[in-house]
């Protein structure tokens, strides 16, 4: 095949900084993304433009898409709680009654989550060395409502058919034929997805500017409250909400 030199150039996010060792004919690199993290990358998949992040950028439009439909906006009248989902996953996933996942290993940290095709929320967790990829609707279920029912039979169903509405309240276990039912219900429409951005208040403002001040990042702060580390640094830094003291 045609080799090629990528050194240097930029794709999106990922800068191409030296070719990386290859068990094939496939060329890959070693690239940096933005956000500090290095990975490597088959040659096709950059210059195609399938591949113009570490991943962070999908985890930012899903986390987006999450803080659109509100369903992180932080709930005063009910602290977030959480709890282990140990029939589903491994004893230090923990699942919250937001709707999140954390991990609570030796780096707690919570999970940022992706969407599949369909729509449904899942997270990546490093089980003996191997990434394990985490269904959030299951794991919230079983952690809220009990282990599945019937095992892997069980299906984790969305009351109101919003895949990204993953707080206990709106999860059941159920099965295949009631998920049928539910798709027939709702329409299977993406709710949220075109809802009017979630607004950060001036409370939320000064958290956020207090925490950041403290040392701790715009994403894990952004994660933390659902919004985009974008809209979380532009708080910070003072480009928005300008007039909050
Ligand atoms: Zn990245």
């Amino acid at each position: 095949m045609r080799r090629i030199d990528i050194t240097g150039q930029r794709f999106g996010r990922l800068l191409a900084t030296a070719i990386a060792p290859s068990s094939n004919a496939n060329m890959r690199w070693k690239c940096i993304c933005d956000c500090g993290r290095v990975v490597v990358v088959a040659v096709g998949r950059l210059t195609s433009g399938r591949k113009t992040s570490c991943g962070c950028e999908k985890a930012e439009a899903i986390a987006r898409r999450i803080a659109d439909s509100g369903h992180f906006q932080p709930d005063l009248a009910h602290a977030e709680e959480w709890r282990p989902a140990s029939s589903v996953a491994p004893e230090w996933l923990e699942a919250s009654s937001y709707g999140r996942i954390r991990s609570v290993l030796s780096d707690p940290r919570i999970l940022p989550p992706y969407a599949n095709k369909q729509g449904h929320l899942y997270v990546g967790a490093r089980v003996e060395g191997v990434v394990k990829q985490f269904s959030v609707h299951r794991t919230i279920c079983a952690a809220f409502h009990g282990p599945p029912p019937r095992g892997r039979k069980s299906m984790a169903l969305h009351n109101d058919g919003d895949p990204l509405n993953n707080r206990p309240n709106n999860l059941r276990w159920g099965s295949g034929a009631d998920n049928a039912g539910d798709r027939d219900g709702h329409g299977r429409t993406m709710h949220g997805v075109n809802c009017h951005l979630a607004k950060a208040t001036p409370t939320l403002v000064r958290e956020f500017r207090d925490l950041y001040a403290g040392g701790r990042s715009a994403r894990s702060i952004a994660l933390e409250h659902g919004f985009s580390p974008s809209a979380v640094l532009d708080i910070v830094k003072r480009r928005t909400w300008r007039r909050v003291a």
